[in-house]
Formats: C-alpha cells, structure tokens, sequence
C-alpha cells in the first residue's frame, strides 16, 4: 500500500502512531468518536495523515449512522478500534 514517509507541509520525518480519539461530525448523523485510530504523524509540526484504508474504513461508519460498539475501522488485527456516536 501506498505510504507516506515524509511530511508534506514541513518535510519532517513520519512516524506510526496511535490516536486515542478522532471525531468527525457528520449532519444528520452526529459526531462519531473513533477510538485508538492508527495514523502518521509528523514529528516535526505534528501534522496528522490518516491513510486511505482508515478514511475508508471511517466513512463506511459514517455512512450507516450507528456505529456499533467495536466497529473495526480497518481489518487489522493489531488494531482493535472502536467507535461510538454522540447524537447530532
Ligand atoms: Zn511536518
């Protein structure tokens, strides 16, 4: 799969990492809540990129409105996401 090494704003180098939460709202939906989302971070200005497979994986959540409890967001076993809805 296609990845990112290097950030596109400053250059800096990318690294994995683990985000607790990320919300998106959605009108008519909500805010949905995303726990532990695997993403690329910047270690110089911090910069957050979310690849292909986890944006997919996060509208297909969206798309249904309810996301159940343990909504795999990608289907990769090393992470274990979670999702939940907070009523718009
Ligand atoms: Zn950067």
């Amino acid at each position: 799969m296609f990845k990112l090494t290097h950030c596109g704003i400053c250059g800096g180098e990318l690294e994995d990492v683990v985000v607790a939460k990320v919300s998106r709202f959605r009108e008519q939906v909500g805010t949905v809540v995303f726990e532990e989302v695997p993403v690329q971070q910047c270690r110089e200005c911090k910069e957050q990129y979310l690849s292909a497979e986890v944006l997919e994986g996060m509208e297909r959540v969206l798309r249904k409105g309810k996301p159940a409890p343990h909504t795999a967001l990608v289907e990769v076993p090393a992470y274990p996401p979670n999702a939940y809805l907070i009523p718009a």
